[in-house]
Order: structure tokens, then sequence, then C-alpha cells
């Protein structure tokens, strides 16, 4: 058995490669970032070739730094950012366009006219989704449309499509296997999330030909080894996850009810809802969390918060009323609360529940004793109140309770963000030791394929807290608090509608 499970994070900005052990300690990391591509405003792309360069590249100086060999590495896991859809030639193995990125809005015609037909209950009941450029769907129809003899190239079996998972699984065996996970398909937008295949309606609305899809597979399965020309022995490719989902399994959120939110830029949140998928009356997404087994996945709501972290840079860098994101922290509990500010920081309009995209950012129930630590603090409020909404939400749709809140990404390190959390999801925030939950996943995913780890229960014991915060103010405040959050909200709605600039 090796030493260490090898974990590739390929993300939006840069690739990294964690050596973990059988703890789920990190032993040895490298990063490296990537160009990040705007040929127009909206579009943004990334060089295929150059996320795979750099993420060999990771691999090797990973290994470098622990003078690990091939031998030492037990399995491969990868997660990745999701959606983005790479094309390329199957006997050149060149991409045939650049990477066309999750954020990129070109599509948003096609997905209009989609809608417009009316197509879009057919695509939800299928996908779970919501028709939407983020998705990969109509990434493949636009770059088909967009190379020469395309469509053609792509009936003849010329061409082969994939996210970043099964473009990277592709390059490592050498160019022998075609294959992507039940996680990562579930946000194609072509894949049925039911009866777990390719959806041959909206293969067929789009008119994109199977024969460029790849196989999918369990999320823990040996889909292929390493080539040699790379590393000298080859290394099983055996856990695979899109990088939310990988942070729900790294979080250990094996239980249904079971939640994990994410306080980077934006707030990602999670919850695993067993083997149904839930159906959203809010605006949440239905996604596969992972399928552990062939035709056995666990389902899971998503919700996004498009700025949370980010309203802290605003502080910083805007108002410049801090020096440091982690100032806030200290600055916040300068003060015993808002004294009835709200801050509603909807820079970008609102996403769940409430989905109103001309909302924008405002700051409600200033009086003259207002000072900047009323701000900052109700600034930090409102990343665990926005988060509180799509976990209120995620109750409704799945009738579960909430079973446990666990917590990572940057701003998570924040404690009094934590202790507001767990006030207002009434509910324990655990935040775990080791914040790479996303790579750990990964990780997870593929020693549990080649029997480094035997089982989740084995996995869960590596899981450790680093602190525990519980709920410290009554129902009755935490309520009150929530009714006051909901008429700021209200007030952010629909301001850019009508605003005259
Ligand atoms: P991403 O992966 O989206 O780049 P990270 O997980 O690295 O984000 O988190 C960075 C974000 O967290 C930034 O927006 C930053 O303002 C915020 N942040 C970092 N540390 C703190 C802190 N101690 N308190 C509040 N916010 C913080």
């Amino acid at each position: 058995m090796g030493k260490y499970i090898m974990s590739l994070d390929a993300g939006t900005t840069s690739n990294r490669c964690i050596l973990f052990d059988k703890k789920g300690n990190i032993c040895s990391i490298a990063a490296k970032e990537f160009n990040q591509i705007f040929p127009k405003p909206g579009w943004v792309e990334h060089d295929a070739t150059e996320i795979w360069s750099t993420q060999l590249g990771v691999v090797i100086e990973a290994m470098a730094k622990v003078n690990a060999t091939s031998a030492d590495i037990e399995a491969i896991g990868i997660t990745n950012q999701r959606e983005t859809t790479v094309i390329w030639d199957k006997k050149t193995g060149q991409p045939v366009y650049n990477a066309i990125v999750w954020q990129c809005r070109r599509t948003s015609d096609m997905t209009e006219k989609l809608v417009e037909e009316g197509h879009s209950k057919l695509i939800n009941d299928s996908t779970g989704l919501v028709v939407d450029p983020y998705f990969s769907a109509t990434k493949i129809r636009w770059i088909l449309d967009h190379i020469e003899n395309g469509q053609k190239r792509a009936e003849n079996g010329e061409l082969l499509f994939g996210t970043i998972d099964t473009w990277l699984i592709w390059n490592l065996t050498g160019g022998k296997v075609h294959v992507t996970d039940y996680s990562n398909a579930s946000r194609t937008m072509i894949y049925n999330i039911h009866k777990l295949e390719w959806d041959e309606d909206i293969l067929n609305l789009l008119n994109i030909p199977k024969s460029i899809l790849p196989e999918v597979k369990p999320s823990s399965y040996i889909y292929g080894y390493t080539d040699t020309r790379y590393l000298d022995e080859p290394i099983p490719i055996s856990g695979v996850a899109g990088d939310q989902q990988a942070a729900l399994f790294g979080q250990t959120c094996f239980e249904k009810g079971d939640a994990k939110n994410t306080y980077g830029t934006g707030a990602f949140l999670l919850m695993n809802t067993g083997d149904t998928p839930v159906k959203s009356k809010n605006g949440l997404v239905t996604t596969i969390a992972w399928g552990l087994k062939e035709n056995e996945v666990v389902y899971a709501l998503e919700g996004s918060i498009f700025v949370a972290g980010s309203s802290v840079q605003w502080l910083r860098d805007s108002l410049r009323i801090v020096d440091t994101a982690k100032d806030t922290e200290y600055m916040a509990t300068q003060v015993e609360d808002t004294d009835g500010v709200y801050v509603v920081p909807a820079f970008t309009g609102l996403g769940a529940p409430y989905w109103d995209p001309f909302a924008r950012g405002i700051i409600v129930g200033i009086t003259r004793g207002t000072s900047k630590y009323h701000i900052i603090r109700a600034t930090l409020e409102s990343q665990a109140y926005l988060s509180n909404d799509v976990l209120q939400s995620m109750v409704n749709d799945s009738k579960t309770s909430l079973k446990s809140l666990k917590v990572d990404g940057g701003a998570s390190a924040n404690n009094f963000l934590m202790q507001f959390q767990a006030d207002m999801c009434q509910q324990e925030v655990h935040r775990p030791k080791v914040l790479e939950t996303t790579a750990l996943g990964a990780a997870y995913l593929a020693g549990l394929a080649t029997g480094f780890w035997k089982n989740l229960d084995e996995i869960k014991e590596n899981w450790s807290v680093d602190r525990t915060f519980s709920p410290e103010i009554s129902k009755e405040e935490r309520d009150k608090k929530d009714r006051n959050w909901q008429r700021a909200v209200e007030r952010s709605f629909g301001w850019a509608k009508h605003i005259e600039i």
C-alpha cells in the first residue's frame, strides 16, 4: 500500500496537488495559477492545455517536496471546477477551442430561447437544474457551432467532450480513458439524474451527438491508470467529484440532513438529501452529490450566495474601514449589537431563495449613533442571514431537519461570524481542523476505491473538529432578528429596475 493519496484540485484560478496520509493530514501541497482569458465582456475561457500542464507540474512539485516516488502514491483523486467545457480531437488530443468556463455568459441567448420555447420543464425534470448558461450543455453547442465543421466532426466520432475531470483523466491515461463521474455529469444539463443516463431528448433538442460524451461512472471507481510516460509506475485514478460535492464528502456529510457551507468569495451550501432527489420550490438546484457504486447515488440540494466574503473585501478595499479581513472579527465585537442596522450586500442581485437580479445593496436603520463598528458587524451578520435563508429553504424543500452544519472556506476562520451562524440556524456549527475539504473529499473517494480506507466509518474517524459553535441566543431572540432581516431584504428588491443614472 502506498503512503499517500494524491488529490488533484483543479480550480477556477489555480491547479493544486495535495498529498494526504491515512489520517487525512496534509503532507505536501503545491499550487500554480493559470491564465484567465476574457475575450469579450461576460466571456471567460481557459487554455485547456495550460490546465493540463500546470496540473502535471504541481503533481511533480508536491511529490518532490516530500521526496515521494510513484510507488508512494496509492491512488489519485480529482476534484474540479464544475461545468467548464472542453472539446478535443480524439486523434491528436488537442483541444479544438479554449475551455469555456462556468462563469461565461456567451450562451445567454441560447438559454433564453430554450426557456421561451418552453423547454424549461423537460430540462428541470430530467437534470434537476434551471436552464442557464452556467451549465455545460449550451457551451458544447456553441463550440460545435464555432469551429470548422464542428457538427460533422462530432458526428463522425472525431471529437470528445469533457468537463475538467474528464480532460485530466484522458491526459493522465495517455488518451486511453474517456469518463466522468455522476457528480460532474449532473452539472452538464444533458444528464438525467433519475435514470442515470444521458438524456436523449435534451441531446436531440441541442443536436449534440452522443458519441462525444464520456462514460459516466461512480465517483469512487478505478477509471484507469496513469501512463508511464509521466510517472514511472502506473497509479490508479480512482476518485472524482465536482468541487462542491467533493467538499460535502470531505466534510463527511454522509447522512441525510448533513450540510456544509463554504464561505469564500461567495458561499456555497449543499445539503445531503439521501437517495431522494428533492425538487425545490425555492430555486435551489437538485444535484447528484456522489455515487459510490454503479447505479447508486446520493442527492443534494444546492444553493449559492453570490456575495459573501467579497462583502468583507468591500469593507476593506472600497469603504476602507478595516485594514484586513481578519480585523472584522475584533471590530464587530466592539459593539454589543448592530443597533438596528442591517446591511444587505445584494451587490449583484440576490440568488436563492429571492432570485431578484435587480436587487442592490442597502444599509438600513442608520441613525446619528451608527458607527463603522455597527456596519462591519452588520456586514458579517449578513453572510449568516443569507446562508440561513438558503438553509431554511433546504429544510422546507426536503422536509428534513438540519442535522449539522459543517463549515469551511476563508471566512469560516471568523469566530464571530460562525457564532452568529449557529445562533441564526439554531444548530451547532462545526469547523474542522483540515479546511482543505474539497481536495480531501476527492482523496477519500479515491482511497475508498482501492481499500486505503475501508469504509465511510473509518473516514469519519478522521474528521476532527477545530471548534464547535453552539447557539447562544434564544429562539425568540433569533426569530426577532430574522424578522428584521426579512424586512431589510425586502427593501433591497427591484432597486436597479427603476433607478435612473
Ligand atoms: P475563494 O476560494 O472564493 O477565493 P477563500 O475561501 O480563499 O475564497 O476566502 C476568501 C474570502 O474570505 C475573501 O472574500 C475574504 O474577504 C474572506 N475572509 C477571509 N478571512 C476572513 C475573516 N477572518 N473574516 C471574514 N472574512 C474573511
